[in-house]
């Protein structure tokens, strides 16, 4: 058996409970032990005399004295102690860290790294790292590695272990190609590993971080190559444009296009021409008008006898689209559809028809698209409307109702990070509408706490008396809690002691279709002054009168859907407002703060990004393709450099094949990203 795949209770140290402990992290085999990588390293190999430390990093050594914890208020415990090492002492603080008290063994010899400063009116060592020096002498070197925490297990141990295991780590085959090693001057992959492990120094570390870095951005990068290939050798409609036609719908348009849309528009009409698939995403910030660019595409190809399925989250959402849609195309002779799974068999029948013998040219709908019983005459483009809340299979199943490939464009507007858009959508071609319409305001956003609403309410009211509206968006709530219930109980204790002469209605996710409807188009055309509701409205909703929202448990949101939820007001020139409801009076996260100071949806994607990490953003298969243990996935350069690297590789006939490894990552990787 390959010692790799040895069981680590064949080690030499590891008893049966600590093998027990090791499994339940699964931790089981040689290989999993030596792929379990440092969560950081810290560094020891400058340590000082205190009596020599002045502000900022240190790294000392010396024993603890008076060592106390205290709970300073609910949540919050202060453990402090003295470091002294005959040349002086020092104090040293941690916050929230309570079980340092256990560690911190009076007397016994420790190394000590962290940041010295000023806190609390005085100067000392904050939450520093702190390590045995006898553990330090284990590990072999002064960068001592700090591994993930294992229930039970004393992380010594684990380097105990290691050291063991170094015959198996030198053994460690490479996985990326040799060319691209020699070509990347990248160390091997079991040097890496080893560093990792041992480091001998700084540089050392960093070459290693670089080399496993690499590798798990070079992955990436071989699959969306990979998928962009597929997809340009698939054969699409040739969809020409007539530059008169064009000129004529954009003329008829109220208002004239922007910059930015026209750019956006022009780059999806060449794609339309040429024999392969266009797969485009349009990234624009809410109110850039992504609308009427699809509708100005879908025009070209129904003009040139293609039929464009038009698909939307919600009916909501879809039956908006059809109004603008139908408004924008119909003077041109064009025939607009709305499929909507609440339709009667009685309307759906004669619709589905002409779905089928092409009398329908742009057909709009949710989910109920994609039944099996829809087929089309001609089906040559697809606009998909906020594309992110479509699953894989859900866009396989409408793009393959076409007899070629139609040509795919999906709107969005969470605008997605440079990063992202080099990894997980490096295969898609993007536009983007970075130019709002018309000059608006910044929508003034405020941070309000739970106990002080009333002055928050009375701007809203403000706001009512001049003939505007205003949303209030309920929480969202934990499992098992009941959406519905908490909604229908804010419109109560809103219309019942905050506006009492105000009409406020009620939307929420469990009403049918046509109540849904009947709500949005009375608050659209003024009927009422309030709309609570859940997070329904968080896509594409545009009522312009509306310019004051307040969400409530707004620490519940992301930011990213924060800033959609935002974008419902600040539709039109008047100045609008936004209030941010946490759900406790605690001090207000990074996030919401980051909102209040921003209206730019680029910079709090970006921000989003840092904060909460590819996964929670972009969903559950993605957040898979993004499990970078080293690399981080906001660092563009090196992207760029996998990036070119893997375009390199498969340009001078790098054949995956070769590589078992590097296939399998490709693989699962191309499985994770692909968008048809
Ligand atoms: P989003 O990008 O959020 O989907 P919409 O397509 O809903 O934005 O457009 C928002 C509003 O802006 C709509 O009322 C639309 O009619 C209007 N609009 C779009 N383009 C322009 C433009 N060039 N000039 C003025 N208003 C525009
Ligand atoms: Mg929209």
């Amino acid at each position: 058996m390959n010692l790799l795949d040895a069981p680590l209770s064949h080690i030499k140290g590891v008893g049966p409970k600590s093998a027990e402990q090791l499994s339940a992290a699964g931790l089981r085999t040689v290989r999993d032990l030596i792929l379990f990588l440092p969560r950081k390293h810290e560094d020891f190999s400058s340590v000082q005399p205190i009596a020599h430390i002045k502000p900022g990093n240190v790294s000392v050594r010396g024993s603890f004295s008076d060592i106390s914890t205290k709970r300073v208020r609910r949540g919050m415990s202060v453990t402090q102690a003295v470091l002294s090492d005959g040349s002086a002492k020092v104090p040293v603080v941690w916050f929230n860290q309570s079980y340092r008290a256990a560690q911190l063994e009076s007397g016994k010899d420790f190394l000590v790294s962290g940041e010295f400063g000023l806190q609390r009116q005085r100067y000392q060592i904050v939450n520093p790292s702190v390590e045995l020096a006898k553990d330090i002498a284990v590990s072999g070197g002064r960068i001592v590695p700090v591994y993930p925490a294992i229930k039970g297990l004393k992380s010594q141990l684990v380097r105990k272990i290691l050291i063991e295991l170094r015959p198996a780590i030198m053994g460690l085959a490479e996985t990326l190609p040799d060319a691209v090693i020699a070509r990347e001057g990248l160390m091997s992959r079991a040097d890496a590993i080893l560093a990792m492990h041992f480091p001998e120094s700084n540089e050392q570390l960093e070459r290693a971080r670089d080399r496993l870095g690499f590798e798990e951005v070079f992955a990436l990068m071989v699959a969306s190559l990979l998928n962009r290939q597929d997809n340009a050798s698939l054969e699409s409609h040739t969809i020409t444009f007539n530059p008169h036609e064009a000129k004529a719908f954009v003329a008829a348009l109220p208002f004239s296009l922007t910059d930015a849309q026209r750019i956006a528009a022009w780059e999806s009409i060449q794609s339309l021409e040429k024999g392969e698939p266009m797969n485009r995403m349009l990234q624009g910030d809410v109110g850039s008008g992504k609308t009427v660019v699809a509708g100005l595409v879908a025009y070209i190809a129904a003009k040139a006898g293609f039929q464009t399925a038009i698909m939307a989250p919600t009916e909501l959402l879809a039956t908006q689209h059809a109004m603008t849609l139908s408004r924008l195309l119909e003077p041109f002779g064009l025939h607009v559809g709305l499929l909507i799974g609440s339709l009667s068999t009685k309307q759906r029948k004669p619709l589905v028809e002409a779905v089928a013998n092409g009398q329908c040219d742009i057909v709009i709908g949710t989910h109920a698209l994609f039944q099996d019983k829809v087929s089309f005459h001609k089906l040559g483009f697809v606009v998909i409307d906020e594309q992110h809340r479509f699953g894989v299979e859900q866009r396989q199943k409408l793009l393959a109702k076409g007899h070629k490939m139609p040509h795919l464009l999906a709107m969005t507007a969470t605008p997605i990070p440079r990063s992202l858009q080099l990894t997980v959508y490096g295969e898609l071609d993007i536009s983007i509408l970075n130019q709002k319409p018309v000059a608006r305001k910044d929508i003034e956003t405020h941070i309000i706490s739970p106990n002080s609403r009333d002055a928050m309410y009375d701007a809203i009211e403000v706001q009512l008396a001049m003939g505007r509206q205003a949303y209030v968006i309920c929480p969202r709530i934990e499992a098992g809690d009941d959406e519905q219930a908490s909604v229908e109980e804010e419109q109560k204790r809103l219309q019942r002691s905050v506006f009492k002469h105000r009409r406020i209605g009620l939307l929420h996710g469990k009403l049918s279709a046509e109540a849904k409807d009947d709500v949005m188009r009375r608050f659209a055309s003024g009927d009422l002054d309030i709309l609570v509701s859940t997070t329904v409205v968080e896509v594409g909703v545009d009522v312009p009168n509306a310019t004051a929202i307040i969400i409530e448990g707004a620490d519940r949101f992301g930011l990213a859907q924060l800033h959609q939820l935002r974008g419902r007001v600040g539709r039109s020139e008047l100045q609008s407002y936004c209030y941010l409801v946490p759900s406790t009076s605690l001090k207000p996260s990074e996030r919401l703060r980051e909102l209040e100071r921003s209206n730019d949806g680029f910079y709090l994607a970006e921000r989003d990004l840092e904060i909460r990490g590819p996964g929670e953003i972009y969903g559950r298969a993605q957040s898979g393709a993004l499990n970078l243990a080293i690399a981080n996935i906001a660092d563009t350069k090196l992207l760029k450099r996998a990036q070119t690297a893997a375009a390199h590789w498969l340009d001078s006939g790098g054949d995956l094949l070769q590589y078992e490894q590097l296939k399998i990552e490709v693989d699962r990787y191309r499985r994770l990203t692909t968008l048809n």
